[in-house]
């Protein structure tokens, strides 16, 4: 059951990623003073990073995050702090370039946790020492992580594989019991670029003829994944851009809930 509900959200995800052009469209040619625009950049190999001028202009005010949201927010911290390193050192390593390109992805996928935790007072906005991890189980993992990159190339992509279908579970998981707007949009993007970085992964991996088996999620959705295009973000209101009456940022009901998302 479990499986099957894990399935239905991962693959309605992507779903409804896929639509939101032509809506996007449609709303922009409505009202010529809402300016919408992605938050992700992704390259032609699938490295993806947050355009942050963009994620601030796509943040809508809020109530204040709950606790369960602040932890998941400083788990993903962690997540996201945990796949710079790792690939910054299989970088040093095998001195291929999808490390380096994927590792500075992650960099900024931190940075784009802590601008949101940084919007909401209370939260923990440092970062730790390169390799370093206040968690234990993190730092076990961590270790595990390089030791087991480091033995091959072959190793270090399937490692990469690993940490992505990981994030994914993890941001999957996440994104199922948070309704903060702000929360959902960074948690939906990263997702979005932990999928082309497993696309960019599997494909180093197909292009050596090895046949990577997913650890975290199951077959189907590993396979829905990596047979499909590496996706671009989706279309947010640029909240402030607006000439328009009442468009301002931070303006309770308005921006992206509700209709103000480009695929509503
Ligand atoms: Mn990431
Ligand atoms: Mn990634």
């Amino acid at each position: 059951m479990k499986t099957n509900m894990k399935s239905i959200t991962i693959i309605s995800l992507m779903a409804a990623s896929l639509l939101v052009v032509s809506s996007c469209q449609k709303d922009e040619m409505n009202d010529d003073n809402v300016q919408y625009a992605s938050v992700l950049n992704v390259s032609d190999e699938g490295t993806t990073s947050i355009i942050d001028a963009n994620l601030k202009l796509a943040f809508i005010e809020t109530s204040e995050i709950i606790d369960s949201e602040l932890i998941s927010l400083l788990k993903m911290k962690e997540e996201e702090k945990l796949a710079r390193d790792v690939y910054s050192v299989l970088s040093q390593k095998w001195g291929s370039a999808i490390f380096s390109n994927i590792s500075a992805a992650e960099n900024n996928h931190l940075n784009a946790i802590v601008l949101l935790l940084a919007t909401y007072s209370a939260a923990d906005t440092t970062i730790g020492e390169p390799g370093v991890f206040a968690n234990d189980e993190v730092q076990t993992l961590y270790d595990e992580l390089v030791s087991n990159g480091s033995l091959s190339v072959e190793d270090a992509y399937r490692t990469g594989a690993l940490i992505e279908e990981m994030d994914i579970y993890d941001l999957s998981e996440a994104l199922n019991t948070t309704t903060n707007e702000n929360v959902i949009i960074v948690f939906e993007n990263l997702l979005k670029g932990s999928r082309n970085h497993l696309r960019a992964f599997n494909r180093q991996l197909t292009t050596l003829g090895l046949v990577y088996t997913p650890v975290y999620i199951n077959q189907t959705d590993y396979d829905l994944i990596v047979n499909s295009s590496m996706e671009k973000g989706k279309q947010y209101r640029m909240n402030g851009q607006s000439k328009g009456k009442g468009q301002g940022k931070g303006r309770k009901g308005q921006g992206n809930s509700g209709n103000g998302t480009c695929n509503n």
